[in-house]
C-alpha cells in the first residue's frame, strides 16, 4: 500500500516501516560513532522497548556495549488496510540489525502490566541469559488493569486542587491560545498514580528477584520528568507529577530489597522531548517548541538517543559512584535545566502567540519531529512508492 500520515489530534494512526527502520538505523549509526564502552550493562530488560526513551535505551545497550536484550511492550502487528503501530516496525528494524552483527535480541508483545507477561518474561531470560543486569522501566501508558484486583484505571493529566490556565499550541494548525484544565478528583490522582507510578515497577523488580534472575550488581532505572514553573501545575504538581512522586519513592524501596544482591535502583530524570506520550499533554507541546528553538540556538539540542547515551556512558557505567542529586535522583535533564535556557524559554513563553509561532518558536522541528516518530519525513524514502505494511519482528513470527 501507499503510506501517509493520518493525523487524529495528537496521534498518527498509520506508521511507514521503511520510515521507521531509518529512524531506528540514524540511532543506532550515532551510538556507532562513538567510543565503545566496555563497562557498560551486558544482559539487559527493557520494559516499554518499542519506542522513545525505551527503545533508545535498547540501542544505547546493544550498540554501545553489545549488550543482550529482552524488550517487552504493548504494539500492533498489520491487519487488513491497517499498518501496524510504529514501535512493530521499529522493533523489526532493531532486531534485523542487532542480529545482523551477531548480538542477541528477542521481543515480548502483550501487557507488561500482567503477572502472565512477567511469567513469560522470566521464562525466557531463564532459557536464554540466566540472569539479566540492567532492568530498564520505560513504560508510558494511558490504562492499566491491576493483575490482583482485576481494577482497571484510567490516567488523566490534570492539575490538584484548582484549575489551571496557560497558553498552549494546536501543534497541527498553530494556533496559540489559552486553556483552562481543570482539576482532577482524588479518584482520577489515584488511577493515574496505579498506572504511572511505582507499583507495577516493584511487581516486576519482586517477580524477577524472586525467580532469581536477577545478576549480583543488578541495576534498575525508570524514568521521570521535573521540568519548569510554566508547567509544574499540569506536570510535576498535577496528577502526573503525583505518579513521578510515587516512582521516586519505589526506588528507595526497591534499593532496600535489592540490597542482598549489591543491587541499585535509580529513577533518572529526562529532558522534555516529543513522544507518542509527551504530545498528549496541554501545555507542554508549546513548551517543547519554545525549549527545542533555545537549545538547538545554544547547540545544547538532544534527542532520546543523545540522552539514553549519556544516562549509560555519563552516568550508570563510569566505574565510579554514580552521580545522583540530594533526592537521589539521576539528572540528564541538566542541559534542559540550565539556567540561561530556563530564562529564554520563560522571555519567549511571554512573547508567544499564533503570529510569532513560526519564528519564535521550533513548532516546525516539533512537527517533523512527531512525524519522524511514525517513520514520516525520513530522508531517502519514497513515500509515493508502494510499501509492504506487513513487516514480522523476527522473534515474534
Ligand atoms: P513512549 O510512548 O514513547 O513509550 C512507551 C512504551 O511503553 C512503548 O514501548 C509501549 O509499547 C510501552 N507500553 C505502553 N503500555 C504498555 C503495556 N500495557 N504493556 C507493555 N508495554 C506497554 O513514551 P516515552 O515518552 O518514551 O516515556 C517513557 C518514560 O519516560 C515514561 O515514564 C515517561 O514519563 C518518561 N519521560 C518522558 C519524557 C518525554 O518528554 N517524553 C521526559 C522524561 C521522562
Amino acid at each position: 500500500m501507499i503510506i501517509q500520515p493520518k493525523i487524529r489530534g495528537f496521534i498518527c494512526t498509520t506508521a511507514h516501516p521503511e520510515g521507521c527502520a531509518r529512524h531506528v538505523q540514524e540511532q543506532i549509526e550515532y551510538v556507532k560513532s562513538r567510543p565503545k564502552q566496555a563497562a557498560g550493562p551486558k544482559k539487559v530488560l527493557v520494559i516499554g522497548a518499542s519506542t522513545g526513551y525505551g527503545l533508545a535505551s535498547r540501542i544505547a545497550a546493544t550498540f554501545g556495549s553489545g549488550a543482550a536484550t529482552i524488550g517487552v511492550f504493548f504494539e500492533k502487528p498489520a491487519s487488513g488496510s491497517r499498518t501496524a503501530s510504529a514501535g512493530w516496525y521499529n522493533t523489526a528494524a532493531f532486531e534485523q540489525a542487532a542480529q545482523a552483527e551477531g548480538y542477541y535480541a528477542t521481543s515480548l508483545n502483550g501487557d507488561a502490566f500482567s503477572d502472565e507477561l512477567k511469567q513469560q518474561t522470566i521464562a525466557r531470560i531463564r532459557e536464554d541469559l540466566g540472569q539479566v543486569d540492567l532492568v530498564v522501566y520505560s513504560l508510558a501508558s494511558p490504562r492499566r488493569t491491576h493483575p490482583r484486583t482485576g481494577e482497571t484505571f484510567t490516567s488523566v493529566i490534570k492539575p490538584i486542587g484548582a484549575a489551571y490556565t496557560n497558553k498552549t499550541v494546536d501543534v497541527h494548525s498553530g494556533k496559540v491560545s489559552e486553556i483552562t484544565v481543570e482539576p482532577a478528583t482524588e479518584e482520577e490522582v489515584r488511577h493515574t498514580v496505579a498506572i504511572m507510578g511505582g507499583e507495577d515497577w516493584i511487581m516486576w523488580m519482586d517477580a524477577l528477584q524472586e525467580a532469581g534472575v536477577l545478576a549480583e550488581g543488578v541495576q534498575t532505572v525508570a524514568y521521570s520528568y521535573i521540568g519548569p514553573s510554566v508547567t509544574h501545575a499540569i506536570y510535576r504538581e498535577g496528577t502526573i507529577g503525583r505518579a513521578k512522586d510515587d516512582l521516586e519513592k519505589s526506588a528507595h524501596e526497591l534499593n532496600g530489597k535489592l540490597s542482598e544482591l549489591s543491587g541499585k535502583a535509580y529513577v533518572s530524570v529526562n529532558k522534555a522531548l516529543v513522544t507518542q506520550s509527551s504530545a498528549a499533554i496541554p501545555i507542554v507541546p508549546l513548551y517543547i517548541s519554545l525549549l527545542y528553538k533555545v537549545m538547538k540556538e545554544k547547540n545544547l539540542h538532544e534527542g532520546c538517543i543523545e540522552q539514553m547515551v549519556r544516562l549509560f556512558e555519563e552516568r550508570l557505567y563510569t566505574n565510579g559512584a554514580v552521580p545522583v542529586d540530594e533526592k537521589g535522583r539521576i539528572r540528564v535533564d541538566d542541559l534542559e535545566m540550565r539556567e540561561d535556557v530556563q530564562q529564554a524559554v520563560a522571555d519567549l513563553w511571554g512573547q508567544v502567540t499564533t503570529d510569532n509561532l513560526e519564528s519564535i518558536s521550533d513548532i516546525a522541528g516539533y512537527r517533523s519531529e512527531f512525524l519522524r516518530l511514525f517513520g514520516f519525513g525520513l530522508a531517502g524514502i519514497d513515500y509515493e512508492a508502494e510499501t509492504e505494511a506487513d513487516v514480522a519482528v523476527p522473534t515474534l513470527s
